[in-house]
């Protein structure tokens, strides 16, 4: 059976939910973990049941460790181990049992013996009709490597003995993945997928807690795949990922990123051709999401008299107030192309998110080639779709659930006239005001870290946007991460940010909004110097740097002093690199929640990461000297 399965172990919650969540995500195979059933309040076949209910194979039970290669009388207490393991199986229906390498310290190391043992254990599963995988885990003691563990299935020669391949044991061993495709396909028992970070650690401590799904780490899984289908397999492809933000998170969520990273998978695969019968797997034909042009508006929900500080900061900071809405107490601020609409309505959508987080960012919309066939995409790959309320002549405008249940509107690219803007707002005076800022370079999603993979693989699955590798740096109350999603064009850039620590900026934000959001909107000038003269003129509240950062500044670049010195007046960053340089200054926190950026590039095409431990030190103590912790 040829099917895209996960193992148990990947999902947090009871088996009952684990097996809910597969198929409602639309697996039709699973591996059992053998903790799973010994953790069920109920017999064996009780599972079996539950599992052909909901449209689950059982494919593998797993998993039997230590076995072979034992001195007596361990050896002799493995196989009537085993055998309990075959009568579990009987009872679940499950005709595969996964054997991992032996890690025991005990374990002989001799190939012959380890082989003979196999080939008896292959013989007493046959009498059942069962079979067995065998796989070599990165850690085990004689056997590393997929290569040994097939040495020992070639000695063992048994037809119901094959060889298991998991990408991260042999990714992480740096195992060579063109030969597997030399295998015979009928000797391979089960092909196991996980994608790992490439961080340098202890190959069991990155098991156990970082694995992850295909696309969000750093292994090659895609040519894992392909090798694997190369060989005449023709079984599950099954994720095996030990991850605890996995199992901290609902088991819903995960069963379905799971599914739309091997889906994207077969799609990868699919487009680059030669993958054999890569086409039967679900996901090698979706639809194609439309370009992304740009970030078209940020939409803030808002009331009262803060609402009129918004507004206040947005004026100062440039933008106009161009256009109402034809029914909803919605106000346009533009200045060029860059539009925010500050939402004040009383019922409705913006308004259910304003009463929950407060004033903030309930929706962005992205200015999209294709429209219809992004949310054709959107719906193959199990997100929520909304088309939302309109009134008579209003234009409808779908979206994309995003965010903490924001919205990701999608909107046709703007032709010069006849857009939705005319149709649902009322314009007054100049509709185009000019001004320094001339687009939004990047926004941020502040998310919990049981979520920050969920969204990576949004934005890379559903709207086709790339990543680029992860930045970490200090908090002064703990640690941050940033990894930046943006499409192939680098028109629309969004950093996912994560924290650990209680009272780190981002968590901070998180208990101003009640979750997760957008925290940062960087707007990108031509002339940052003018314009932050303009906006200090007109009141804008920029954070303070401290005097102490310019002198760090001097020792690290060549900065002429007089642009240093102005530099240091106006509140400016710096960094450079081998493209250019680059200058940005932050504002403080709008109510302690989000903040805006604004940047000038000059060749340079990265974030300024150097400087994000000054911002969140300056932030923090902005934030302590108001609250007095
Ligand atoms: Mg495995």
């Amino acid at each position: 059976m040829f099917a895209w399965s996960m193992a148990t172990v990947c999902l947090g919650g009871t088996l009952e939910a684990k097996l809910a969540a597969l198929s409602k995500a639309g697996f039709r195979a699973v591996e059992l973990f053998e903790n799973d059933l010994t953790f069920f309040n109920g017999p064996p076949s009780a599972v079996r049941q539950m599992a052909d209910d909901l449209g689950l194979t059982i494919v593998a039970l797993q998993p039997m460790r230590d076995f072979e290669g034992m001195p007596e009388p361990a050896r002799q207490r493995n196989f009537e181990r085993a055998e309990r393991k075959f009568d579990l199986m009987q009872e679940l229906g499950v005709n595969l049992l996964c054997l991992c390498s032996n890690v025991s310290p005990d374990a002989l190391g001799d190939p012959e013996r380890s082989a003979h043992d196999l080939a008896e254990l292959a013989d007493r599963a046959s009498k059942r009709g069962l079979r067995i995988g065998y796989e070599a885990l990165a850690w085990g003691l004689h056997v590393k490597d997929w290569m040994q563990a097939w040495d020992l299935v070639k000695r063992a020669d048994r037809s119901n003995l094959g060889i298991v391949l998991d990408s991260f044991h042999a990714c992480v061993r740096h195992n060579p993945i063109a030969p597997m495709a030399e295998l015979p396909g009928d000797k391979i028992a089960l092909v196991q997928v996980a994608d790992a970070p490439g961080l340098l650690m202890d190959p069991l401590a990155l098991s156990r807690h970082h694995r992850c799904f295909p696309g969000q780490g750093d292994f090659p899984v895609d040519d894992f795949i392909k090798a694997c289908l190369a060989t005449g397999y023709r079984g599950p492809v099954s994720l095996e990922i030990f991850n605890d933000q996995f199992r901290g998170a609902l088991p819903g969520q995960i069963a379905l990123d799971g599914m739309r990273s091997l889906e994207a998978c077969a799609e990868r695969l699919q487009i680059q051709g030669q993958t054999p019968d890569i086409d039967r797997l679900p996901g090698a034909h979706l639809p194609q999401p439309g370009t992304v042009a740009k970030v078209e508006f940020v939409e803030f929900a808002t009331s009262g008299s803060v609402g009129d500080q918004l507004e206040n900061m947005l004026r100062g900071l440039g933008f106009q107030t161009v256009a109402q809405h034809r029914s909803k107490e919605v106000t346009l601020m533009r200045q060029n192309n860059v539009n925010i609409v500050v939402n004040r309505e009383r019922d409705g959508f913006a308004h259910s998110f304003y009463l929950v987080h407060g004033t903030s960012v309930c929706a962005i919309a992205l200015a999209t080639s294709h429209v219809e066939q992004t949310l054709d995409r959107a719906n193959a790959l199990g997100a929520t779709t909304y088309y939302g309320r309109i009134g008579a002549g209003e234009a409808t405008i779908p979206a994309v659930r995003g965010v903490e249940g924001s919205m990701i509107y999608l909107v046709p690219e703007q032709s010069s006239d006849a857009s939705f803007w005319e149709q649902d707002f009322v314009f007054e005076g100049n509709q185009k005001p000019k001004g320094a800022i001339t687009g939004i370079d990047h926004l941020s999603n502040t998310v919990r870290r049981s979520e920050f993979f969920t969204w990576l693989t949004f934005y890379k699955t559903i709207l086709g946007f790339e990543d680029v590798p992860q930045v970490e740096v200090a908090d002064p109350y703990g640690a941050f991460y940033s990894r930046c999603v943006r499409t192939a064009n680098h028109k629309v850039q969004i950093p996912l940010n994560v924290s650990d620590g209680g009272a780190t900026v981002l968590a901070r934000f998180m208990d101003a909004t009640a979750g997760s959001g957008v925290q940062q909107i960087a707007f990108e000038t031509n002339d940052i110097f003018t314009y932050v003269e303009a906006a200090r003129a007109k009141g804008v509240p920029f954070l303070p740097i401290p005097d102490n950062y310019y002198a760090d500044l001097a020792a690290r670049f060549d900065i002429e002093p007089a642009l240093l010195e102005r530099m240091r007046t106006l509140g400016i960053l710096y960094d450079q690199n081998a493209g250019g340089v680059f200058f940005h200054i932050y504002t403080e926190s709008f109510e302690d929640r989000f903040f805006f950026e604004v940047l000038e590039r000059r060749g340079y095409d990265q974030f300024g990461a150097a400087n994000t431990p000054v911002r969140l030190v300056a932030q923090a103590r902005a934030q302590d000297s108001r609250k007095q912790i």
